[in-house]
């Protein structure tokens, strides 16, 4: 039988979730489901300086959201845990001391200002910093000193002197390193905490790991953990390092940080800020399945289902893909048109009520097909409903009146517009809008001009949804009463 596909995403939580470690995260997933295997969740939090008390919650939240759900870790538990690298340190004194006692590694003493002083001679000398392995072949004697002096030490790898460290990665083949490259790698620090090298093989280990899917920032850690894995005699899961995504230039790497585009605008970065701004976890998933992975070469919509069934490290590139803003726009505009009525608006409501509006469902759902068409963004409806939400509009009196006309006259077409439409038998859009034609023509009119003082009236904005559609879901009740106000502002 095939060995289960057992994968893991192992953030840090030093920040808040962003792009480049969701498509991680998304790979990860995307490659268990496609073999129906587990998707591992790992949360390494051993560097405690570094740690951020938000980081775990808006992962677990985003992660959520992107439905990428984790079979095993933090909430859901599993057979393999802790899944908390902090819970789980005395497991790596544990391998730290098997391995001392095997004479696979050895503690150092050595203090910070002895290794400053090293570097700061290796510099001078022109040579590669490195440690000395000053510690590597303590007698019996020195090593009784220091514990007597009770200098905390940290444990080191005993790398080979010689020879070389090769393993293979899925997509660049077989790497091959000097030995002699090699620092004795700290796997210990002097506080007992692991360092990242020692507890990403024991955890990989003892969590069945199979593949490892990561960002191509760790590649030059891999042959280092296949000395650890080597020096226990484990046997290494395969490695996939993912390509570097770059920013949307294509010149540097994409930042972790949020930065200010081109146009001043800000680019988004971390996935909560996606999710606020309003575009679907369908889109984004859909979006970043794409940043380093193709189907084919023009297929660009793939349904999540469709992901699972074609994902597939074959066709993971190895080359760096920029990551287009524009094109995840305009992905999020085609996802949101494809949706039902109610489920844009189940998806509006949360996003409008947060705007401060007291949106109502029935009112959202009459609007969702007027706008379906015309949001990039979820949040752009907040201000293209705003009219619809608000009990009274607010806009600068002269928006009342167009370039074109004058004040008098805008005056006159919305005291005409108000008796017609008051007159009418129906409010129906089809009505409104032959009755208004009509008017137009009778004052020798566009339509078009004709209607941007109403249009402003009614909606507060030179641009809204199609206007007589909107007036059939206000009511004439409210068109009355706005274009009374407005005629009251013309004086
Ligand atoms: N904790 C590492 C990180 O923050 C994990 C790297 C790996 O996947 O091995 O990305």
């Amino acid at each position: 039988m095939a060995q289960e596909v057992r994968v893991r995403f192992a953030p840090s939580p030093t920040g808040y979730f962003h792009l480049g470690g969701a498509r991680t995260a998304l790979y990860n997933w995307l490659f268990a489901r496609h073999n129906g295997g587990k998707f591992i969740l790992r949360i390494e939090d051993t560097d405690r300086t570094r740690y951020h008390p938000d980081a775990v919650p808006f992962l677990l939240e985003s992660l959520r959201w992107l439905g990428c759900m984790w079979d095993e870790g933090p909430e859901v538990g599993g057979s393999c845990g802790p899944y908390y690298q902090s819970d789980r340190i005395a497991l790596y004194q544990q391998y730290a001391e098997q391995l001392i006692a095997e004479g696979k590694a050895y503690r150092c003493y050595c203090s910070s200002e002895r290794l400053a002083a090293l570097r700061e001679q290796q510099h001078a000398q022109g040579v590669k910093p490195g440690y000395d392995r000053h510690c590597r072949h303590l007698t019996r004697q020195q090593i009784a000193d220091y514990e007597a002096a009770g200098v905390a030490p940290v444990v080191r790898l005993a790398i080979p002197l010689e020879g070389e460290t090769a393993f293979e990665d899925r997509l660049r083949g077989r790497i091959v390193v000097n030995n002699s490259e090699l620092d004795d790698l700290v796997l210990l620090k002097s506080d007992g905490f692991p360092t990242y090298h020692l507890g990403v093989v024991v955890d990989d280990h003892l969590m069945g790991v199979t593949h490892i899917l990561r960002g191509d920032e760790w590649l030059a850690s891999a042959p280092k953990h296949q000395l650890l894995y080597d020096a226990f005699g484990w046997q290494m899961p395969e490695h996939v390092h993912l390509p570097t995504i770059l920013d949307p230039s294509g010149k540097g790497k994409l930042s972790k940080r949020r930065q200010r585009g081109p146009g001043q605008e800000d680019q988004l970065t971390f996935i909560h800020e996606f999710r606020q701004a309003g575009y679907l976890p369908e889109a984004m998933v859909n979006f970043l399945a794409l940043v380093g992975w193709s189907y084919d070469s023009e297929t660009e919509f793939f349904t999540r289902d469709k992901l699972i069934r074609y994902f597939d490290l074959d066709r993971v590139s190895k080359s760096p893909s920029a990551f287009s803003y524009d094109k995840l726009q305009h992905m999020n505009a085609v996802y949101i048109r494809n949706l039902g009525d109610n489920d844009l608006t189940n998806r509006l409501l949360p996003i409008l009520r947060a705007a401060g509006f007291k949106a109502d469902f029935g009112r959202v759902l009459a609007f969702a097909p007027l706008i379906k068409e015309r949001l990039r963004l979820l949040g752009d409806a907040v201000d293209m409903l705003r009219f619809a939400l608000v009990d009274s509009l607010e806009y600068p009196t002269e928006d009342l009146v167009p370039r074109k006309l004058d004040a008098a006259t805008a005056r006159e077409i919305l005291a005409r517009t108000r008796t017609v439409l008051a007159a009418l038998p129906s409010f129906q859009h089809a009505v409104t809008e032959a009755a208004l034609r009509e008017l137009a023509d009778g004052m020798g009119l566009k339509l078009r001009d004709a209607l941007g003082s109403t249009r402003v009236a009614i909606t507060g904005a030179a641009v809204s949804p199609p206007l007589f559609e909107s007036m059939e879901i206000l009511g004439r009740e409210c068109v009355l009463a706005r274009l009374d106000e407005a005629i009251a502002r013309l004086g």
